[in-house]
């Protein structure tokens, strides 16, 4: 009787490795390159991706950290224009600039 148990618990697991090796290799050939299905797809993923994140990135001169400049609190400071992080940023240079 244990016998068939055991083979039964093996058949089981076959079939859920067999399974996720059938999703395993279907996740492979949807990331992969996309010229095989562009064809019939009608916008690239990657157009979309570019206007979502339109705009550049720079640099908060205050803590160094990287802002997008359509996320950033912008400072028009001597005709260009600073990016900072948070208004708190903001605000600690136009403090320490005009002291
Ligand atoms: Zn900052």
């Amino acid at each position: 009787m244990g016998r068939i148990l055991d083979l039964i618990v093996d058949l089981a697991t076959a079939l859920i490795v067999a399974r996720m090796l059938a999703g395993a290799v279907k996740g492979f050939f949807r990331s992969g390159p996309s010229r095989f299905t562009s064809h019939t797809t009608a916008a690239p993923p990657r157009e979309e991706q570019r206007t979502a994140t339109a705009g550049e990135t720079v640099r908060d001169p205050v803590c160094g950290m990287f802002v997008s400049t359509e996320l950033s609190h912008s400072l028009r400071w001597h005709g260009t224009v600073l990016h900072f992080c948070s208004e708190e940023c903001l605000e600690r240079y136009r403090k320490s600039a005009s002291a």
